[in-house]
């Protein structure tokens, strides 16, 4: 065994040799693979095998596509067979919801390229002759269905030996029964990993360990919010009714899922392999996979199956006369959001995550491909937020992970909307007014552990959504609080933003060099500010407010604390001239804005708001009501006089109530996200994570007043330099949706041309209910962004016209926002 290599994958299942397998791609000779027992032993051995290209997540889709890409030149690659049978994959629909859920899908999928069919019932029945398509008391009829013909299933063992075998032509090593049991951190910043074979020294760690995540996690110091639920699927004896389809000429039959009752089902050697996703499957090994486990499954628990045999029976008559072979139960990764873990960890050096898989059979190519780009180049080649393990936080502890995983588990099947806020482990992080805004009618929804109102259901109106993919019952409220908003004035609770603290007398040229803006020379001044990547991507957005000399006040996205907080933490120079820190949870944030809203704050404080004292863009400390050292940041999200007040956390309450007071002549009321989505979409404000991603530079992102190319060195500087060269390929754009009825665009439609060629996609849309529009904004080719181009919008499987339209259409000029 050597003793010292480049990078050591931790985990011989399908991921972690994947990884191992593209590190070498990569050019990383150097690399080496350790598994406690054998290759495949965890979960990889008995999964069904089904790849999936599905899937509603625009990164995830891109992975998943990479792999089925990759699976297929296997074989000629490394001489390796891997079984992959490329049978197609159908998904049947039997409410206008889920053929909603298809649509919405598909506008994804035609951005990432990947090929699919929405197809009707008689071609079903065409493609699966040995299914009932319904319409009887018992089963419910199909009316349609998403077919994907290019994927099917594979054999995960001969693919883990096949991705194994081009790792080791290309220079890896693999150390079978070599179990890692402690991690220190040499002197030199390396990692010395204590094995049962001896001890490696290794540049980079990646952790692959599939059901052992949280406890090699745990050895590093790490919370790995990764814990596998049970999950079972039921091997069928031969089927005499499929043995007579294949005789007769029949080829193998697509991999079918029917979501609504939550199965999937494929041959397998002549029967079934029936895999359901069932209510009340638990989560296990929270704790750490216990000794006895070993390569080993659970019990069947067949009184769970129960319903899911009767509705799959129901709908393919074939399986009732069928013996069951085998029930396989065995433990499936999972995370709160479903998706896995791929990426640094936060707070170690050069110790990365490839966790979490639930779908890692498919996922295993594409995480290994951008797993390895990230190591071996510093970044990824694609947006990986959706999976950065830094997008959960501290929150994201035991008891919160196993209620949350066992609910997207029972959900894998449900009809995901866009709008859905599901139910389990909330609430969780509140501000301290929580009880307050809920007394006014607050609808909850949560993002990063924290519960934020939605909107308001007025009284005698049920506090419940109908969550949809198009206008629902909270339409006309929404609409009521941005008007609210517009008109009067309105307050929304933004506690949950992400908070540092920046001192010292390095303060201002260490920030200067992570943005792309200049930072704010003088007191009280503000700048909008991007931090790139080396690539020139957007990868943080920060409001930097420059409090006192060497002193700064830097305000990012709530969900990104972890992501920003080990971004910043992990640039901090080494010479102590800067101190960072997370105050977060020390202070909260109250929006007040809307023409009102001067009169009102005047009332708290003794501050001059004039724009002569108290211009746009500028910020002061000052007492309002009783709260004192108040940060009064005159700016907001949604594009209307206003103030960002961020207080000291114990002054919630009497800072709520004094706000309530002094506006309840001016018509006060609360706001909700739901309606601030609506207010910067009028504004054409990006959203960090969905408009402005590392797939983006500011300059596609027309941010280019925020970029100072002249102003010294940054990160992402030269590519920025590189890029004006060439020319900016894409441009952003805001776009008017015409002949809307019901269903406003959402974010990831594809965007067409007038020949019908797809020149971009929407990032995010709604309806902007002051403007009376269907909004979307996102990104073209650069040819296509001028103000007044035609172009099409591809909404729940309708083509809509689109056109551009100046940035801003509510108040261009900002007269509001200066007013
Ligand atoms: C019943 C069932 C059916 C499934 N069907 C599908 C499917 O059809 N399609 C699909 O995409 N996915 C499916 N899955 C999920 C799939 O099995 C997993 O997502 C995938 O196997 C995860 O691979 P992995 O490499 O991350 O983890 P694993 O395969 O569990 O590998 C982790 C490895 O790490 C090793 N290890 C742990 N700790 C250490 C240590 N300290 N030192 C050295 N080695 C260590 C373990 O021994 C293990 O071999 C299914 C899962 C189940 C349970």
């Amino acid at each position: 065994m050597k003793t010292h290599v480049r990078v050591l994958v931790i985990g011989g299942g399908v991921v972690g040799v994947s990884t191992l397998y593209h590190l070498t791609k990569k050019g990383w000779k150097d690399v080496a693979l350790i598994e406690r027992t054998e290759l495949t032993a965890g979960s990889t051995w008995h999964a069904a095998g089904l790849l999936p290209l599905f899937n509603m997540s625009y990164t995830v889709g891109q992975l998943h596509k990479y792999s089925v890409d990759l699976y297929k030149r296997l074989k000629s690659e490394t001489g390796q067979d891997t079984s992959f049978h490329v049978t197609g994959n159908l998904r049947l629909a039997t409410s206008r919801e889920r053929m909603d859920e298809y649509q919405k899908y598909c506008a994804t999928a035609n951005t990432i390229g990947v090929p699919f069919e929405v197809i009707p019932p008689k071609r079903v029945k065409e493609l699966w002759p040995l299914l009932e398509l319904g319409g009887s008391p018992e089963t419910a009829a199909i009316i349609g269905a998403l077919y994907h013909p290019d994927d099917g299933h594979i054999a995960p063992a001969d693919l883990t030996m096949a991705l194994r075998k081009g790792a080791r032509t290309g220079g890896a090593e693999i150390y079978e029964h070599t179990e890692a049991q402690a991690f220190t951190r040499t002197a030199g910043g390396e990692w010395q990993v204590r094995t049962s074979q001896g001890d490696i020294t290794a540049e980079h760690l990646v952790l692959a360990t599939g059901n052992y995540a949280r406890q090699t996690g745990r050895m590093l110091g790490l919370n790995v919010p990764a814990i596998p639920v049970e999950h079972q699927y039921i091997v069928y004896d031969e089927s005499a009714e499929l043995k007579a389809y294949r005789a007769g000429g029949g080829r193998e039959l697509a991999v079918l899922r029917e979501p609504d009752q939550s199965y999937y089902l494929r041959e397998e050697r002549l029967g079934w392999i029936l895999g359901p996703y069932e209510k009340g499957a638990p989560a296990r090994f929270a704790d750490g996979v216990p000794d006895w486990f070993g390569r080993s499954l659970f019990p069947g628990d067949l009184d769970r199956l129960v319903p899911h045999i009767e509705g799959a029976t129901r709908r393919v008559p074939a399986l009732e006369h069928c013996g069951i072979k085998d029930i396989v139960n065995g433990p499936i990764s999972y995370t709160p959001d479903g998706s896995p873990l791929i990426g640094p960890a936060a707070g170690v050096h050069n110790v990365w995550l490839n966790e979490g898989h639930s779908f890692g059979i498919t996922a295993a190519g594409g995480s290994g491909w951008q797993l390895a780009e990230w190591i071996t180049e510093g970044e990824p080649g694609i947006d990986m937020l959706a999976v950065d393990p830094r997008r959960y936080g501290a929150y994201a502890g035991k008891r919160y992970t196993v209620k949350k995983n066992e609910e997207t588990y029972r959900n894998v099947f449900t009809v995901h909307f866009p709008d859905e806020e599901r139910a389990d482990g909330r609430p969780a992080k509140t501000s301290p007014v929580y009880d307050k805004i809920d007394a006014r009618g607050a609808v909850w929804g949560q993002r990063y552990g924290w519960e934020r109102a939605n909107w308001f259901a007025p009284k005698g109106v049920e506090r419940k959504d109908a969550w949809s993919f198009r206008r629902s019952n909270y339409f006309a409220h929404v609409g009521n609080e941005v008007r609210l908003m517009r008109e009067a004035v309105g307050v929304i609770d933004l506690t949950p933003f992400t908070k540092h603290e920046v001192t010292g007398p390095g303060a201002e040229a260490w920030l200067d060099n992570l943005v792309a803006n200049k930072v704010p020379g003088k007191v009280g001044r503000m700048a909008l500010s991007h931090a790139l990547t080396r690539k020139g991507g957007i990868r943080s957005e920060f409001t930097i407010t420059k409090i006192a000399d060497e002193h700064f006040y830097v305000v990012s996205a709530g969900a990104a604390e972890c992501y920003d907080g080990d971004y910043l933490t992990r640039a901090l120079p080494k010479d102590r001239s800067v101190s960072l820190r997370n105050i977060t949870n020390a202070r909260g944030c109250f929006v007040l804005a809307g023409p009102k809203s001067r009169a009102v704050l005047a009332q708290l404080t003794d501050t001059a708001l004039d724009n002569d004292a108290f211009p746009w863009l500028t910020a002061k400390t000052i007492e309002a009501a009783l709260a004192v050292d108040v940060y009064a940041l005159r700016v907001n999200f949604v594009g209307s006089l206003g103030w960002e007040l961020h207080f000291p956390i114990e002054y919630a309450h009497n800072l709520f109530d004094a706000l309530f007071e002094a506006g309840a002549g001016h018509g006060i009321g609360m706001v909700g996200m739901r309606a601030m989505e609506s207010l910067r979409m009028e504004k054409s404000y990006r959203m960090w994570g969905s408009d402005m991603t590392p797939d983006y530079t500011p300059f596609e992102a027309s941010l280019d007043r925020f970029v100072r190319l002249k102003k010294g060195s940054f990160i992402g500087k030269e590519a920025l330099e590189r890029q004006l060269t060439a020319g900016v390929p894409n441009r952003f754009v805001t776009l008017e949706v015409h002949e809307v009825t019901d269903a406003d665009p959402l974010g990831n439609e594809p965007l067409f041309d007038e020949g019908g060629r797809m020149i971009g996609r929407a990032t995010s849309g709604y309806y902007g209910h002051h403007l009376k529009k269907s909004l979307a904004i996102g990104y073209v080719q650069a040819q296509f962004a001028p103000v007044g181009t035609e172009l099409s919008i591809l909404i729940l499987g309708q083509m809509k016209r689109a056109t551009v339209l100046r940035e801003s259409p509510y108040d261009p000029e900002n007269l509001e926002l200066k007013a």
